[in-house]
């Protein structure tokens, strides 16, 4: 029996199978969500994707004409599906409004990457080693349709691009070459791709250069710093999704180990903090004191309350952590 026998059989027994990504959705998500969508449909299973918000404009190209994707509300009727889905969430939160729509299915089941003690499936597929959940879900299809279709192949490609910040993060190892190798081999020239995710908007890069003129580096240059409220994004013309790449970005500066990038949320008093890390912090555990997670190198957290406060109790933690190593 291999290690993906029984989520085929799980996915075999059912006939209705609605399918979730974290809220906020990224390339990695949708990517995961809609490849399998599009595979399971074409098994002539009723899927459904769900989402906690509408899609990212440069991210609208990986849902599908043919796959029903609803953004849902709370108390929106939906029918009751044999088997729930949920993709690159680490925990039962990552699913915001969804979390009880995700629970009413027969059986449940959670597809992941991430570092997380909440295995909320009743059935779990986790490993930290997955590059990407769309190398999950690579190896799922492959084992449950034999060939992937170009379709869910381009979305489980643009999964592993986006998570592996173009092959270029830590995370990118012998599978996630091999994977992306037989995609390329089969489709060709896809650097439309990356493309999609160097092109830059006038806002972002005005609202790169606030967060450059604002960055401040503590514990000898290897911490760097930057915080955008919400009259920066406004002064720079951009919107929230222009923030995106900015802590990577602030990793990169030499002598740099770990970037922090907290950014003003749309509730009152709501921190949407980003870390990044080269080598020495594990940015996951940091995190999850803040109630948040990730992975070792890239991981994020939300907190209510002021940005000093919070700022005062993320030094502290990212000091000890350094004077540890
Ligand atoms: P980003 O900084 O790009 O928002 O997130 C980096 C990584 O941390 C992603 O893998 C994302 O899923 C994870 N992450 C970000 N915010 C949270 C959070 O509030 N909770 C958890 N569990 N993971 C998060
Ligand atoms: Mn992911």
């Amino acid at each position: 029996m291999n290690s993906w026998s029984k989520a085929v059989e799980v996915i075999n027994k059912a006939r209705s199978i609605s399918i979730f990504t974290h809220y906020d959705a990224d390339g990695d998500a949708l990517g995961s969500a809609f490849a399998l969508a599009i595979e399971l449909k074409r098994l002539g299973k009723e899927t459904c994707v769900f989402l906690d918000e509408e899609m990212q404009k440069k991210l609208v190209f990986l849902s599908s004409k043919g796959i029903d994707t609803v953004v849902y509300e709370v108390g929106m009727e939906t029918r009751r599906f044999d088997l729930s889905i949920a993709v690159d969430s680490g925990d039962m939160k990552r699913l915001g409004k969804r979390a009880e729509l995700f629970k009413s299915a027969a059986v449940t089941m959670k597809i992941d990457h991430h570092i997380s003690k909440d295995d909320f499936g009743d059935y779990n597929f986790v490993d930290t080693k997955w590059a990407a959940t769309c190398v999950a879900i690579w190896e799922l299809l492959t084992e449950l349709v034999g060939e992937i279709s170009d379709e869910a192949a381009i979305r489980i490609y643009t999964g592993i691009y986006t998570d592996t910040g173009g092959f270029k993060h830590s995370n990118t190892d012998e599978r996630v070459h091999l994977i992306t190798a037989k995609i390329l081999s089969k489709l060709g020239d896809l650097s439309y791709i990356s493309r999609i995710f160097q092109e830059k908007s006038k806002g972002m890069i005005k609202l790169y250069n606030i967060a450059v003129s604002k960055m401040e580096f503590f514990f000898n240059e290897r911490v760097v710093y930057a915080y955008l409220a919400k009259e920066d994004f406004e002064k720079a013309g951009a919107i929230m999704e222009d923030s995106e790449g900015l802590a990577t970005y602030l990793r990169e500066i030499e002598g740099v180990d770990t970037s922090v990038f907290i950014r003003q949320g749309d509730k009152e008093d709501e921190l949407k903090a980003s870390l990044r890390s080269n080598e020495i912090v594990d940015v996951a555990e940091i995190a999850a004191s803040f109630n948040g997670g990730g992975h070792k190198r890239a991981a994020g957290f939300t907190y209510y309350g002021d940005e000093q406060s919070m700022k005062k109790m993320l030094l502290e933690r990212l000091g000890r952590t350094l004077n540890d190593t």
